[in-house]
């Protein structure tokens, strides 16, 4: 395959015929009732912290994931921070996450005190493996002997609070082992999915395996409020404490000001839920969208023995957020994304390992060697949906 046939083969699938013009990595599609909440939003006045768009675009959510609670933050890296908190995290814990992810993962791990512990992923997600999660807590780490439920890093001291895979550019990773091994080691899962709304493992929502799961609305993910996240979880208390702490903890009263602990201003506002509920009613069409452009590539990659196509595990169902490529040896990553990009077509890399960014290179790491391969060899391709709009 020559780069010149995937940049046209690119360029002809998303129409962009004008050379001065570029494909986008991932374009929001505003096609439904955005322009009509939004209004409405505008002419009710209430814009800001409270209305009705927030409790709608919460149910929505909840009723789409089939989590009993959600609750919306002003982003997917608040909603982080909060189920971090809520999974009991505190300064000096750890938290074992995967080193490919996106910085907001670690930054949220940060913000409550503690320190993240990096293993393996698997070739085959991109995501947390459960056999480097296991090897790691049966080799490095042991019971506490104070609090027998608790683990403890053998070389650190610190105690392990939770594990907190991420779903990676919509590909489920291997969920359902990861729950079994926290359940085993009484360790708490947080999942980020701030990149899988709308991806399932066995039938079952990303983000309902965990005790608590992030998901974002930022302008590039699937669908977006503007920026946004959401917290979900099955724990009516935890619920309750989350819509608490996003909120300032301010007690409920006529007038009064009266907040029992430090919290936060996370909440989402109105007119960001307004555009999120609208994005949402259009989320079906959306991930076909996304599916047959995903099958597209396919198809292109299988004729032009191409590089090899990141798919979905049998048993999950992707919403194909970003379609990601894993380049063969023989193909310099470098040279790609240079090709691609001085022709317009918005390629990028996958991110930089974490415990090589300045912030983390003291981390604690397993053998990374599958997130090392990975990341000389992933490129992601222009994935944005193409549907017809519904607005004149
Ligand atoms: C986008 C993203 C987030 C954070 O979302 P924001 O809404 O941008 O704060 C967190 N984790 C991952 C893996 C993401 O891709």
């Amino acid at each position: 395959m020559h780069n010149t046939q995937l940049i046209a083969f690119i360029r002809s699938l998303y129409n962009v015929t004008n050379d001065n013009d570029v494909v986008p990595l991932h374009a929001p599609l505003f096609a439904g009732n955005e322009k009509t909440y939004l209004c409405d939003c505008i002419d009710s006045t209430y814009v800001s912290s409270v209305g009705p768009y927030v409790d709608k675009f919460e149910h929505m959510v909840a009723e789409y994931t089939g989590a009993r609670y959600a609750i919306a933050t002003a982003s997917g890296t608040a909603a982080l921070h909060i189920c971090l908190k809520l999974a009991g995290v505190v300064p000096e814990d750890e938290v074992i996450t995967q080193p490919l992810t996106f910085i907001a993962t670690c930054n949220a791990i940060s913000y409550c005190g503690a320190h993240p512990v990096f293993i393996d992923v698997d070739r085959d997600t991109l995501g947390m493996s459960p056999a480097s999660l296991r090897e790691f807590l049966r080799t490095q780490t042991r019971q506490s002997s104070q609090t027998p439920t608790e683990r403890i890093n053998t070389t650190t001291g610190r105690r392990i609070a939770a594990v907190l895979p991420m779903h990676t550019f919509g590909f489920p990773c291997r969920i359902d082992e990861i729950t079994q091994i926290c359940h085993e080691f009484n360790l708490v899962l947080v999942e980020d999915a701030a990149e899988s709304l709308g991806s399932t493992y066995s039938g079952q929502h990303t983000g309902t395996f965990g005790t608590l799961a992030a998901f974002s609305f930022n302008g590039n993910k699937t669908i977006t409020s503007g920026g946004g996240g959401m917290i979900i979880t099955n724990d009516a208390a935890l619920a309750k404490h989350a819509k608490h702490l996003t909120t300032t903890a301010k007690l409920p009263h006529a007038y009064e000001f009266d907040h029992d602990e430090i919290a936060y201003n996370y909440r989402m506002p109105n007119i960001n839920a307004a555009l999120g509920c609208a994005q949402l009613e259009n989320l079906d069409s959306l991930l076909s969208s996304k599916r047959s452009i995903a099958l597209a590539y396919a198809d292109f990659f299988s004729m032009h023995l191409g590089p090899h196509l990141m798919r979905e595990l049998p048993q999950s169902h992707a919403n194909f957020w970003l379609n990601a490529v894993i380049l063969p040896d023989t193909v310099t990553r470098d040279s790609m994304l240079t090709d691609l990009n001085a022709a317009g077509v918005m390629a990028r890399p996958i991110w930089r390992l974490m415990n090589q960014l300045p912030m983390y290179r003291e981390c604690q790491t397993a053998d990374l060697c599958n997130a090392t391969w990975l990341e000389q060899r992933v490129l992601n391709l222009p994935s944005s949906a193409i549907i017809k709009s519904k607005q004149p």
